[in-house]
């Protein structure tokens, strides 16, 4: 087997939070095998990185990667694009996703149902270069609720393809049947709507859109089948039946109270927060064709998000990076370190959040999300310490997956 020996200035150990001075990875095929301090290491050095920080691959739990960026153009955007369109373009997303140094996604549902599976599959077979994927498959949600196709007259609603409305769902024995469906056909886990949403047409972020008992059987359906239940939620309300419910994860949590906070410190919920899509909506979205009613959506999501984010975070709430990219460019996530940084974490937690943190919300914390020994050799390398300049992270020159180099040093 390949043994890889790495040396840079700086080595982040995700497990306890602090930079290492001075050590050695050491790579044997796809995995690590050992982090050893410099002095105590004898063997020969396949790359020396002076200057260089090296960390874990990075995670994002919350992408869209068979997914355009957002156009504001509501249903006719999604109706006008094949299925094919949508995954040739997710090829291209999971190279930039891939490229910005995060080698695993959570990526929490297509458009068109199941095309993130393929593209899962095409990354595993080697066809295309992106990250280590799990998928949601589908959008969970009522009719006409956030992440349904709203906005079509009820004759055109009626004959829209079965893909497209996969996941439209109405009570609870509909609930636990689409669930089942959507494992069937090879999810990983289950992504619910549990409130309306800022891009979607008619459909008010604040509002609650499945009662608990809904919510309670798309849990007990994912745990039956050994998995677990991603909740978008903006709304005070959503959130509150959603952590109820028993879900693993709350995304976006805009509108939380104090009592939602608390029920989420005890349930032991993490908190998926997308703290730079407000910005980068505000700057963009009048370019970019959003309509008035969903820039004004933005505007009451925004500010409000980053004050229960500061809360949450001093109550003690678990929480994993996600960007919902797809509402920003996919590639770029990475400039949500400094909004998290600014609102209330330590660069170390902010690392944590998109490293050991999330793949501890994904179970996956045996083989991404650290360097301990048996977990992928995937990692990244950036000039400088992170821990001095966050931002730093916004440029990966470095980018290794499962052993392989896919931007090598001097490459
Ligand atoms: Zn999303």
């Amino acid at each position: 087997m390949t043994v890889v020996t790495l040396r840079p200035d700086r080595v982040f150990d995700s497990l306890t939070g602090q930079m290492l001075e001075d050590h050695v990875v050491v790579i044997s095929g796809d995995r690590v095998t050992d982090v050893v301090p410099a002095s105590t290491f004898d063997g020969p050095i396949t790359a020396a990185l002076p200057g260089y920080s090296l960390l874990p691959g990075l995670i994002d739990v919350h992408t869209h990667l068979a997914v355009p960026l957002d156009d504001g153009q509501g249903f006719a955007s999604i109706v006008k694009r094949s299925g094919a369109e949508d995954a040739l373009l997710g090829v291209k997303h999971a190279r930039e996703t891939i490229d910005a140094g995060f080698t695993t996604v959570r990526d929490i549902g297509p458009w068109r149902a199941f095309i993130d599976i393929a593209l899962h599959q095409a990354i595993d077979a080697g066809w295309v270069t992106g990250p280590r994927m799990a998928c949601a498959g589908a959008f969970v949600t009522c009719p006409g609720g956030g992440g349904d196709i709203t906005g079509l007259a009820v004759d055109i609603d009626d004959v829209l393809p079965r893909d497209l409305r996969f996941g439209v769902t109405s009570g609870v024995d509909e609930m636990r049947a689409n669930v089942r469906q959507i494992f069937r056909f090879g999810a990983d886990f289950i992504k619910v709507l549990a409130t309306g949403a800022v891009l979607t047409a008619g459909t008010r972020p604040g509002a609650p859109e499945f009662t608990e008992d809904e919510l309670r059987a798309a849990v007990e359906t994912a745990s039956e089948a050994g998995s677990y239940v991603a909740a978008h939620a903006h709304g005070t309300e959503g959130i509150k039946r959603a952590v109820r419910a028993g879900v693993r994860s709350i995304e976006h949590g805009s509108m939380l109270d104090d009592e939602a906070i608390a029920l989420m410190a005890d349930n032991g919920t993490y908190l998926v927060a997308d703290l730079y899509d407000g910005d980068y909506i505000l700057e963009h979205g009048p370019t970019l064709g959003y309509s008035d009613e969903v820039m004004e959506k933005s505007r009451q999501t925004t500010d409000v998000q980053r004050v229960g984010f500061r809360k949450a975070i001093e109550a003690g709430v678990r929480l994993a990076f996600g960007s919902d990219a797809a509402v920003i460019p996919h590639g770029i996530q990475a400039r949500q370190f400094s909004l998290y940084v600014e609102h209330g974490l330590t660069p170390s937690q902010a690392i944590r959040s998109a490293t050991r943190w999330a793949a501890e919300l994904m179970g996956w914390e045996d083989r991404v999300g650290s360097m301990s020994p048996g977990t992928y050799a995937d990692l990244i390398g950036v000039a400088g310490n992170p821990l001095d300049d966050i931002s730093i992270l916004e440029d990966v020159p470095l980018v290794m997956k499962g052993g392989d180099w896919v931007a090598a040093p001097g490459g």
